[in-house]
């Protein structure tokens, strides 16, 4: 940088009166001014270290600075920062034929974004175009992003202050069955296509141009599916010829200690949607990467979507050196590796701490749901709570963070999805953590 570096004091104060914080009221905001990173630890400018339990938002996943990472953006912006994605580049080409090569089944050619809500947006717009239907099913649990059709297609409560939204949107129940009991194994809603049959029959199957989820759930609860669900999803979309779509914005690339999330379960989409892990986050970019079938009907149709930002060369140079560390580096099984660490460390504080009442995760995507009282599973902060009413979670996230453990919370349920280069010392720690601020919520 050529001006002189900003104080602690100077960062704060600019942010304070000038950026707009994400799905915040902007008073009363004190966000920490952060002075540097590396691996998978952050500090501030008075020196306070943070072990970075969260990934930032789930996206940092080979950590911070990560050299090769850096370099090979470096070394791209030297050859060429910028150019129209109506152009042929390199990185850009070598991209999608390594994801056609990566991605599960016979997913193909991909279209690039700026992140996940743009991909979604896209791949909704897409299926909508190839089926000649415009109804989408989505679900109640879940994030696909803050764009128009994203927050649409979501079910959280941040989708509330978007509606009406995009005209078409249908939802149906997630197979999640801690506090619902009725909806356990073998019922409709945990199966899954039993439930969407039901609903496609209220609606119209053949109105319906896709079924857009989160093969595991991210932000609305870590909820991972029976072993069913996804195919009787599959079988029920092929059914009638519905364009099944899998946002793995937040479980791909190697978070649950699989590549892709879809794995676990051996069952593919049409469309394929990735984000954050793509490249650890280091340029904005996202992907929809989209069925042989759906590749071939796009030779003699027009896609009809496009950005100045689409395929952008560094994004895409910095997602090849991504992915080249990810197998240099054996990250998946690290993820997998440090995932079981993680669950036995988790598992062993549950028989100390009344408030964990449910533990749910693979890999490095878990969620450890916080109760009042484990017979009634009274939840510690309701659904939706803010202010006053989300309090009892925030105390504990608060109190990590003073001790040197970046945490977060959605309601009640406490994410758990550190760096995937993440070390046995690290989870250690973070567990020692735990056990000490989950006192607060007992
Ligand atoms: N889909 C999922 C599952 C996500 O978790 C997110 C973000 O957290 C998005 C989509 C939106 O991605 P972005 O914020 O890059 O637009």
């Amino acid at each position: 940088m050529n001006a002189a570096a900003w104080s602690k004091d100077e960062v704060v104060e600019a942010d304070r009166e000038y950026v707009i914080h994400s799905w915040s009221k902007q008073g009363g905001l004190n966000p920490r001014a952060i002075a540097g990173a590396q691996g998978s630890w952050f500090w501030d400018y008075d020196g306070n270290r943070f072990l970075d339990f969260q990934s930032q938002l789930v996206n940092s996943n080979l950590g911070h600075q990560h050299p090769k990472l850096v370099a090979a953006i470096q070394e791209q912006a030297g050859k060429l920062c910028y150019i129209g994605p109506n152009f042929a580049e390199e990185s850009r080409a070598r991209l999608a034929q390594k994801l056609a090569e990566i991605t599960p089944g016979d997913l193909k050619m991909s279209f690039f974004t700026t992140g996940g809500a743009a991909a979604n947006e896209n791949a909704l717009r897409l299926a909508r175009h190839v089926t000649g239907r415009s109804k989408v099913v989505a679900r109640y649990r879940s994030y696909h992003g803050a764009t128009a059709g994203a927050i649409s297609v979501t079910g959280d409560p941040r989708r509330w202050h978007a509606e009406p939204g995009i005209s078409g949107v249908v939802r149906m129940l997630d197979p999640y069955s801690y506090r619902y009991p009725d909806r356990g194994e073998g019922s409709a809603v945990y199966e899954g296509g039993p439930h969407l049959e039901e609903i496609l029959q209220y609606e119209d199957p053949y109105s319906v141009a896709a079924v857009i989820l989160e093969p595991v759930t991210g932000t609305n609860g870590l909820i991972y599916p029976g072993e069913n669900y996804l195919r009787s999803i599959r079988e029920v979309c092929d059914k009638y010829g519905i364009i099944l779509i899998f946002d793995e914005v937040m479980a791909g690339f190697g978070r649950t200690g699989e590549l892709f999330a879809c794995n676990h379960w051996g069952v593919v989409p049409d469309i394929l949607i990735t984000a954050k892990g793509l490249n650890s986050g280091y340029v904005p970019l996202g992907a929809m990467t989209v069925s042989a079938k759906i590749s071939e009907w796009l030779q003699n149709n027009k896609f009809w979507g496009g950005l100045t930002y689409a395929g952008h060369p560094l994004a895409c140079a910095s997602a090849l050196a991504s992915l080249q560390i990810m197998e240099d580096e054996d990250i998946v099984a690290n993820s997998k590796r440090q995932g079981e660490r993680l669950g036995a460390g988790l598992a062993e504080l549950a028989t100390r701490h009344e408030s964990i009442g449910d533990i749910r995760g693979r890999g490095l995507f878990y969620g450890l749901e916080l109760v009042r009282n484990r017979e009634t599973r009274e939840p510690l902060v309701p659904f939706n709570a803010v202010g006053e009413a989300a309090a009892p979670m925030q105390r504990v996230v608060k109190a990590g963070m003073q001790k040197g453990l970046y945490l977060s919370a959605n309601f009640n349920v406490m994410r758990l999805t550190p760096p995937l280069v993440i070390k046995d010392d690290e989870i250690d720690f973070a567990l020692e953590v735990l056990d000490e601020v989950l006192t607060l919520a007992d």
